[in-house]
């Protein structure tokens, strides 16, 4: 055993030793069954959370409203829940009524898929009422009693089956699924940001596209809380193959947000809505739509006047050098049907430069116009008055500084600010 289920063994032993029963329960029961790796340990006890609080010295009252103490032991804390049962929910998602229970059996009974519902003595026993054992064997999720029933009560069910079926690779059981089509516009009372906690675990974790599909396949994207800007249409292109092997490539959630956007051919900016809507964070989505940007150049180039490195800078000097190089490892590692999506004249560009891309990028000797050897206020203090224009004459600055065609050096950025400001005032 580990440290942290030795710790929890003691924890076990204690409440016993106050003649209470005390077990394992949940997520940890069922990973250790599957040999996954283990992020923590849920215990369920029949003593009141009073009693578990006067019981261990070091505890917090985490969530009395539902019976949960954590326990802090030397090196690790656990959540310890009385027994309990749920009913009356509310909304489809929060139960109106906790109830403490006396026996484990019922409090197994509320929890959602059978191999959550399975608690181990200290001893390392099994206590399975509802053949969790059995389905993980099958690599079944499967609901505790009536599915449709068990997702009316609680909506997040629905989502939490399929991020499940995503990360364990498990089948849904016939029931099971047939219910969460049936009940798919009940996810329109659950609030987004436990929408977007589901759907990131499932595009972080190992088979993102099996959740993809099952989102599709059962209704769930056109019954979420906020309608997304990309139609049901749209996201049929899931369901091809390429993309599948495309996001078996890639690791992390943004790389594969932004293979998926790009494969639903979605607008940059149609893109970040979405991804505000499913309450990503800001920057997440402006990375996110910065890497689509500079894809959605690559779409449309035509590079017949312009050769060599010098496309690569002006995108790194637009969009930021780290958008252009995910882009590009991006498109290297897309099937041949999306890297299709690129122009021609692009394609040939790659040809030519792709090897040299980050090298000669990272080389570059100015990024943004902080790295530029004259700021604004060098600017003014020259006559140059602030605005827009002044803001140009700083893109120009660093755009010419970044191909070489200017050396950052001050007195000759001042010159060439001072003689496009003139050109400004003659030309407009
Ligand atoms: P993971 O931590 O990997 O998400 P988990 O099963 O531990 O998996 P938790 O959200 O930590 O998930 O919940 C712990 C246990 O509580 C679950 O194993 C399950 O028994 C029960 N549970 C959690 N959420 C629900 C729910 N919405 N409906 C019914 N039971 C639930
Ligand atoms: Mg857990």
């Amino acid at each position: 055993l580990s440290l942290m289920e030795q710790e929890a063994v003691q924890v076990l032993e204690k409440l016993e030793q106050h003649g209470y029963l005390a077990f394992f329960v949940g997520g940890y029961v069922r990973d250790s069954l599957l040999g996954r790796p283990i992020h923590d340990i849920d215990l369920t006890t029949n003593a009141l959370p009073e009693q578990v609080l006067h019981i261990f010295p070091h505890c917090i009252p985490t969530g009395l409203k539902h019976g949960t103490v954590t326990v802090m032991m030397e090196h690790h804390s656990f959540e310890v829940t009385t027994f309990r049962t749920e009913s009356e929910y509310e909304q489809y998602r929060r139960p109106k009524k906790v109830e403490y229970v006396s026996r484990l059996e019922d409090d197994l009974r509320r929890r959602d898929f059978t191999m959550n519902a399975m608690a181990m003595n200290r001893h390392l026993e099994l206590i399975d009422p509802f053949g969790g054992k059995k389905d993980i064997e099958d690599r079944l999720i499967r609901s505790v009693g009536n599915p449709a029933e068990r997702f009316q009560e609680d909506a997040l069910r629905l989502i939490r089956c399929v991020r499940f079926s995503a990360n364990y690779g498990f089948d849904i059981e016939q029931r099971t699924e047939q219910a969460l089509e049936q009940c798919s516009t009940l996810l329109k009372y659950i609030a987004m940001e436990r929408v977007q906690a589901e759907w990131e675990r499932m595009m972080a974790g190992p088979r993102p596209w099996v959740g993809l599909r099952h989102l599709l396949r059962h209704g769930f994207i056109r019954n979420l809380k906020e309608e997304l800007p990309i139609s049901p249409e749209m996201w049929e292109a899931v369901l091809h193959p390429g993309l599948e092997q495309w996001l078996r490539r890639l690791s992390g959630s943004q790389a594969r947000w932004c293979a998926v956007l790009w494969t639903l051919n979605c607008d940059p900016m149609i893109a970040s809505e979405a991804l505000k809507i499913l309450k990503y964070p800001n920057r997440f989505v402006e990375e996110t739509a910065a890497v689509l940007h500079v894809l959605e150049q690559w779409k449309t180039w035509d590079g017949a006047h312009e050769d060599g490195i010098k496309p690569f800078i002006r995108w790194s000097v637009r969009y930021g050098r780290e958008p252009v190089l995910h882009a590009l490892s991006l498109l290297e590692q897309a099937p041949l049907v999306f890297q299709r999506k690129a122009s021609d004249s692009f394609v040939q560009l790659l040809h030519t430069y792709g090897a040299k891309v980050q090298e000669r990028l990272m080389a570059v000797p100015v990024q943004s116009a902080a790295d530029l050897n004259v700021t604004g206020k060098d600017l003014i203090t020259a006559g140059i008055r602030p605005g827009p224009r002044m803001g140009e004459i700083l893109k120009t600055l660093l755009l010419q500084c970044a191909l070489g065609d200017l050396p950052n050096e001050r007195e000759v950025l001042l010159q060439a600010a001072g003689k496009w400001q003139e050109q400004g005032m003659q030309g407009g």
